[in-house]
């Protein structure tokens, strides 16, 4: 039986992806008092239950995405989910998350959050809808991309408009690349410390949470809509991070990393760092607005670029999708900046972690720290889009050098030496 606690749905599914085997599990009220939301709990559950050397593959692993006493409510973007494991970048305790929908319509489906655990011998995808859930083979979700995969299940299960979020991982995630993440239904990443990968070695592709009919009871409902509305006054002029690589430019602060962080100064004509402005991006390329849960901001919208090699649908980037296609590899051209950033969500990879990776083999090949003999014949050089392109399918596929590369430029740096070693750019646990 659910617990009927305020602010909760009341329980959790356990998915054992070894025995195929799923169970509810409830906590008392205790517990999730003193293991607060989606994050608390996932980390009790690592805590007691991963041992400390256990390495981020194991199936002893568990992986928990969990909403919180909000989720689902008026407050604004509270279908976020909280993704908590051990990270296959740095075998540490990680958590991460997603906006989107999500979090609030597993809680309209009964769940509190989801904890995965185990591995299976073929790929499977969970269908979570009036509180129950089922595994269902993913074979026929396999390879695709992780925009591909919400598409295909909302066709298959015939679904109207937003009423179902898919979470998934994409190609690069199935193939176990370490620096991937896990998305939401279009572009919503919860995708740092390799939180896809761990996924993956589960052989879990997706999950579909329907926006079933329930409804977790609000201690004060009145309460939490005054609350909700001052949190929304306090932002409500918050118009995304999509703009900011050219106001750091133009206001000439010198926080724009530029090749690799190796200047700050970026060359680029006045006609195409305008094309960088949030104004202009949003007049051209905006076409629908695809907000998170119960949020009223202009933010997280869909571009499309309508013609041309970079042509497609793109989900609103961010800052750092900005600057890591842009400034960090020298890219000038906004719109392949966008498609790129669209292509490394949809095969399931980081964005920080690409740009770096991207940047980083840019500066060793114009600086001659690496040569083609190193790479297998790849070679990219500052501003190559479709060396950009080649490398993340490699990457993704871990193909000939991707597969170095799949390990992430702390692991790829240390494997080439010498200078290239000392050029990298990463973050330590
Ligand atoms: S739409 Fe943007 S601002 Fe609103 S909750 Fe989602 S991420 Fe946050």
């Amino acid at each position: 039986m659910p617990s009927k606690i305020k602010g909760y749905a009341g329980k959790f599914l356990r998915v054992d992806m070894s025995e195929g085997k799923l169970s509810d599990e409830v906590f008392d009220e205790a517990t999730l008092r003193k293991y607060l939301g989606g994050t608390g709990i996932g980390a009790k559950i690592l805590y007691e239950e991963v041992p400390p050397d256990a390495d981020w593959s194991d199936p002893v692993n568990r992986v928990t995405i969990g909403s919180g006493p909000l989720g689902g409510t008026a407050v604004g973007g509270s279908g976020t989910i909280s993704i908590v494991t051990k990270g296959a970048m740095t075998g540490g305790s990680t958590s991460v998350q997603a906006n989107g929908l999500f979090g609030a319509y597993l809680r309209f489906s009964g769940y509190d959050g989801i904890i995965v655990q185990g591995a299976s011998e073929s790929w499977k995808y969970l269908v979570i809808r009036d509180g129950g859930a089922e595994l269902k083979d993913a074979d026929d979700i396999m390879g695709l991309d992780t925009y591909e995969v919400g598409d295909y299940l909302r066709k298959s299960y015939d679904v109207r408009g937003r009423s179902a979020s898919v979470l998934s991982i994409g190609p690069a995630g199935e193939n176990l690349v370490r620096w991937t993440g896990v998305f939401v239904d279009h572009g919503h990443s919860a995708s740092h410390n390799g939180s896809g990968a761990v996924l993956g070695s589960k052989k879990l592709k997706a999950i579909m949470a329907f926006r079933s009919s329930g409804s977790p009871e609000i201690a004060d409902p009145e309460g939490l809509k005054e609350v909700a509305q001052r949190m929304y006054e306090d932002v409500e002029y918050f118009n995304g991070t999509i703009g900011l690589v050219e106001s750091m430019k133009k206001q000439g602060s010198g926080a724009l990393p530029v090749k690799n962080y190796s200047t700050n100064v970026w060359e680029i004509s006045d006609e195409d760092i305008d094309a960088f402005g949030t104004s202009y991006l949003r007049e051209k390329y905006q076409v629908e607005r695809e907000p998170c849960w119960g949020c009223r901001l202009l933010h997280c919208t869909m571009f499309r670029i309508e013609e041309g090699s970079y042509a497609g649908i793109v989900e609103e980037p961010e800052y750092e999708q900005m600057a890591a296609w842009g400034p960090v590899v020298d890219v000038d051209d906004v719109e392949a900046t966008m498609m790129l950033s669209g292509l490394t969500d949809r095969l399931g990879l980081e964005n920080n972690e690409a740009g770096w990776l991207t940047g980083w083999l840019m500066e060793c090949f114009e600086k001659g720290w690496i040569t083609k003999e190193q790479t297998g014949g790849f070679e990219i050089r500052w501003g190559d889009v479709d060396g950009i392109v080649e490398l993340l399918k490699m990457v993704s596929e871990r193909r000939g050098f991707g597969e170095l590369l799949a390990e992430g430029v702390k692991r790829a740096s240390e494997e080439i030496g010498g200078e290239a070693a000392n050029a990298a750019i990463y973050t330590m646990k």
